[in-house]
């Protein structure tokens, strides 16, 4: 298996300091800004990253198509206007050597490198009861001391590498989407599989289609999509949403999802025809708003729900003609729901399959047995030959990428195998039995599903910070959710999702794509802005999910 790591050893590595009062794993969205907060309210703080350099999701993503499907003016921190202003997108919906670059500018500009360890995977962390502080360890060999470990360490950042026997006697290239090797692979003239069609296999499959000799997709589940639209933007457009960044910060962060658009339509109180007016003109947009700001009944109820699906199936249809290729690519009439799976935006993906040299296979009833030598084998003992295959199969989400690092709490309580046994947390952000671990991206916060990402992690991070420095200021030194408060967030969790139809389908969202993994819906569906306005109730009213306390000889960095 290929892997990006393999380009990311640093020999030029920042120490770690060996005692510091918080340690912040990750280097994306979230790592950045946490690290930045904490340093301004004055804490000794530095950040790892496995990686060679600063970006998550947008370093190790660099497989070909990558792309926002947030607009580019929105996915952004919202913080300080300046560091806004400063930075110019080419495009509404930019691709990822350009929102690399942007994670560059935002580490460079806010000097936060000094205080990174590139290269350096946490491995290890262990909470010591008699000092109420963590030991951590490395790959490189640093033992830190420190009172706070806050895992920024993403969503959808747990790469499902091992996927089928056999991976490893493939004679050809093998990789994983969020392994993509830093500077590429040669596809020209290849013959190539691309295993999945989320939003991550859409975005390769059209991207690659021209460029490849043979292309075989092998499609399990098929996707609803919607067409993107995206226009250059020049002077006037940077001058467009520079000019409205008050009014950004005002509104994002208190919308359902956290774009800039919201539901704004009721189903009931419109006419068939009326409605079909709005679809068609929503879908027009070329964005997420089909699905993130039309009518929000389609995650509740099964009629209006069906009638959109069949509006996006209809639109699909229309551009592939073909029935074999409709049949394996388009949602069948009770597979699902429009939107109760990620919604991919899409540029000329349906038409990728009618061109010569791409072929899909249906996957759904003759599954993948094993990669074998020549290339991939289904169950019927097909073989297909390729030369290269891409994997894009997807991530263990929110719970994978903490769950990775050997973690211990109190009373020797082992993450992996709370969550294992159940995949509960406090508002996202703390766990049970793990005083002074903070987490962002995590299961139960919104998170990547139904959530500009940016606006949840900004969100999430600030309520860190605030966290310590409310703890701080009162005088004590360890914070943990109560056993009743971590109740009280589950079940209004999960109350709020079964509500939804998100609860019944299979993907990444329930935790159905790993398995074995416990079932829960992984991110909050209650909408953005309300669990924003839990979260402050929360602060302000003196963390009542919480206890806090100190330790009986607090040590300090
Ligand atoms: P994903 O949505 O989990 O999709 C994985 C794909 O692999 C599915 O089509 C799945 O089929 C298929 N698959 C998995 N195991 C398989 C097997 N054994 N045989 C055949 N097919 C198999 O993963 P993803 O596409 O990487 O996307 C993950 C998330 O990343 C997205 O939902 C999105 O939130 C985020 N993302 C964001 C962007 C962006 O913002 N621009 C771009 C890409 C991804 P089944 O459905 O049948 O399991």
């Amino acid at each position: 298996m290929l892997d990006a790591i393999q380009t990311a050893t640093s020999a030029e590595r920042n120490a770690v300091p060996a005692s510091l009062d918080a340690l912040v794993i990750g280097t994306g969205v979230a790592g950045l800004y946490e690290l930045h907060q904490l340093r301004e309210m004055g804490l000794k703080v530095h950040a790892c990253d496995t990686a060679s350099d600063v970006g998550g999701t947008w370093y190790w993503n660099r497989y070909p198509g990558a792309k926002f499907d947030s607009e580019a003016y929105i996915y952004q921190y919202l913080f300080d206007e300046k560091l806004y202003a400063g930075w110019t997108w080419s495009e509404r919906f930019p691709g990822q050597p350009e929102i690399e670059r942007w994670m560059h500018y935002i580490a460079d500009t806010l000097d936060l490198r000094r205080d990174i360890s590139f290269s350096t995977k946490i491995t290890k962390a262990t909470f010591n009861e008699n000092t109420g502080r963590w030991t951590v360890e490395t790959d490189q060999g640093d033992v830190i001391d420190t009172q706070f470990l806050i895992g920024c360490t993403g969503m959808l950042s747990a790469p499902l590498t091992d996927r089928f026997p056999g991976q490893s006697s493939f004679k050809g290239q093998i990789v994983h989407t969020g392994r993509y090797p830093k500077g590429g692979l040669d596809l020209e003239g290849k013959r190539v599989a691309v295993i999945g069609t989320g939003a991550t296999g859409i975005q390769v499959i059209q991207t690659i289609a021209p460029v490849v000799d043979k292309l075989t997709v092998f499609v399990r589940t098929p996707q609803y999509v919607l067409p993107m639209k995206n226009p250059k933007y020049g002077p006037d457009e940077a001058h467009w949403y520079k000019g409205r960044f008050d009014e950004l910060k005002t509104n994002i962060p208190h919308t359902f999802t956290g774009f800039e658009y919201d539901f704004q339509h009721t189903w009931a109180e419109l006419s068939p025809a009326e409605r079909r007016a709005i679809l068609e003109e929503i879908h027009a947009d070329g964005s997420l708003k089909l699905w993130l700001a039309s009518f929000a009944e389609m995650f509740f109820d099964e009629a209006v729900s069906e009638e959109i699906s069949e509006f996006v199936r209809e639109k699909m249809r229309a551009r592939l003609k073909d029935p074999r290729l409709i049949d394996i690519l388009v949602p069948k009439k009770g597979d699902y729901g429009f939107g109760t799976h990620r919604v991919p935006l899409e540029t000329q993906y349906l038409e990728a399959y009618l061109r010569d040299n791409v072929e899909a296979v249906s996957v759904r009833d003759n599954p993948i047995t094993e990669v074998v030598p020549e290339g991939v084998k289904l169950a019927d003992g097909t073989v297909y030959e390729v030369d290269t295959i891409i994997m894009a199969v997807g991530f263990d989400a929110g719970s994978g990428a903490l769950a990775r690092i050997d973690i211990t709490g109190r009373d020797d309580l082992k993450l992996a195998e709370e969550w294992r046994k159940d995949i509960r947390t406090t508002l996202g952000l703390m766990k049970y039995g793990f005083p002074n671990l903070f987490m962002t991206g995590a299961p139960l916060a919104p998170s990547a599903a139904l959530c500009n990402m940016t606006t949840c992690l900004q969100q999430q991070t600030e309520w860190i910070a605030r966290c310590i420095g409310d703890m701080r200021a009162s005088g004590n030194d360890l914070i943990e959710p109560t056993e009743a408060g971590e109740e009280e967030w589950v079940r209004h969790h999960d109350e709020t999702a079964n509500a939804t139809l998100i609860a019944k389908t299979n993907s990444w969202y329930t935790g159905s794509n790993v398995p074995g993994k416990p079932r829960r819906v992984l991110s909050y569906t209650g909408g953005v802005g309300t669990y924003r306005a839990k979260c402050d109730a929360v602060a302000e009213e003196g963390y009542p999910m919480f206890a806090m306390s100190k330790v009986a000889a607090p040590q300090t960095a």
